[in-house]
């Protein structure tokens, strides 16, 4: 049976730690459960029994009904409870084939910061999509052949074959046992994702040579909190699991042997953010079940569907004002990605 939410959160708060600085001082932001959880994935156009089954999943993975998304009030990690990362299936059943896009803020950002200081050698990429990150640095910094990708994805493993590059399938805490080592590592929007992120740093440094870098890109905590109090899409977990601001990644960067080069704040566009605004909460009506929302949304890829829900999102456009003039107060605290470039000590 559930527990009442009162029962559940004082539970929680006597026996969760935070995963970065093991504090009790936590407190439940929200608590979904797994049916919730994999409700929010009819934006992938899903049926109810593939519903139904990844909501069995995810009572696997959490071992539980109810998840909780923390804060800790110490050193203001945002995270579920259990901290599990999603695997492999999860992906499968929620997402189905990937989409990776060909540009990001996070890879001009790094560009700039090679260009400044060249560095040479072995590279590393956990988590490389189709290789749009890897073109734009190899061959000009680094060869092909001293190139590694983790990757998962057998469409994309194909892709980065194909261009040259070595490819694994693996954990990059697993890597460690093999004495591999390289002089950059690049892990974009990956993080947030992961558990053992203590593990992960230790490995991330265990895998540099001495004055390796470290290039990581997360998603801003406080873009996702704010869509998700006004009205977009939740970022439930086990999607998302760890909600890293700049303060949580310096610390940990500090603890594991790092020196922090530079951080870096994504500039926020007003406009940017008003076309993915309308476009989220559109897909938070869909998955709310309300009517016309979620049979549009369904078929969007059909020639007409399209149309339609492009005219969707027009009409629906007048009613956000109110968020948007919001946005505009909140300003850069509404940056929607954090970078930050760490330099083995
Ligand atoms: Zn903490």
């Amino acid at each position: 049976m559930r527990p009442a939410a009162s029962e559940q959160k004082e539970s929680v708060h006597m026996s969760t730690a935070c995963p970065i600085c093991g504090s009790y001082n936590v407190q439940v932001i929200y608590q979904v459960s797994a049916e919730e959880a994999a409700y929010n994935w009819i934006v992938a156009g899903k049926q109810r029994e593939s519903i139904a089954e990844l909501a069995a999943h995810i009572r696997v993975l959490w071992g539980r009904e109810i998840a909780n998304m923390m804060d800790c009030l110490d050193c203001t990690f945002g995270f579920s409870d259990p901290f599990v990362a999603g695997d492999a299936k999860f992906y499968e059943l929620a997402f189905g084939p990937s989409n990776y896009p060909r540009d990001k803020w996070e890879y001009r950002k790094t560009l700039s910061a090679l260009k400044s200081f060249p560095v040479n050698g072995r590279a590393l990429e956990i988590g490389s999509g189709y290789g749009f990150f890897l073109e734009k640095i190899s061959p000009h910094f680094f060869a092909p052949s001293q190139v590694t990708a983790i990757e998962y994805n057998n469409i994309a493993i194909e892709k980065l074959k194909n261009k040259g590059y070595r490819v694994l399938s693996c954990d990059p805490t697993e890597l460690l046992e093999s004495n591999e080592s390289y002089d950059a590592i690049f892990m974009f929007q990956i993080l947030e994702h992961r558990d053992k992120i203590h593990e992960t740093f230790s490995a991330l440094h265990g895998l540099l040579n001495r004055h390796g870098n470290l290039f990581i890109a997360v998603p801003s905590p406080s873009s996702i909190r704010f869509w998700e109090r006004n009205g977009g899409i939740m970022d439930y977990p086990p999607n998302h699991i760890g909600f890293w601001n700049c303060s949580n990644l310096e610390d940990m960067a500090l603890r594991f042997g790092f020196s922090v080069s530079e951080i870096a704040v994504e500039p926020f566009r007003f406009f940017t953010f008003a076309k993915w605004d309308v476009f989220f909460s559109y897909v938070r009506r869909a998955q709310k079940g309300e009517f016309i929302a979620k049979k549009l949304y369904r078929n969007r890829r059909s020639g007409i569907g399209r149309y339609l829900n492009l005219a969707a999102l027009i009409v629906l456009a007048p009613s956000r004002v109110p968020v948007w003039i919001k946005a505009l107060f909140s300003g850069q605290s509404l940056a929607p990605h954090y970078w930050i470039h760490l330099t083995k000590n």
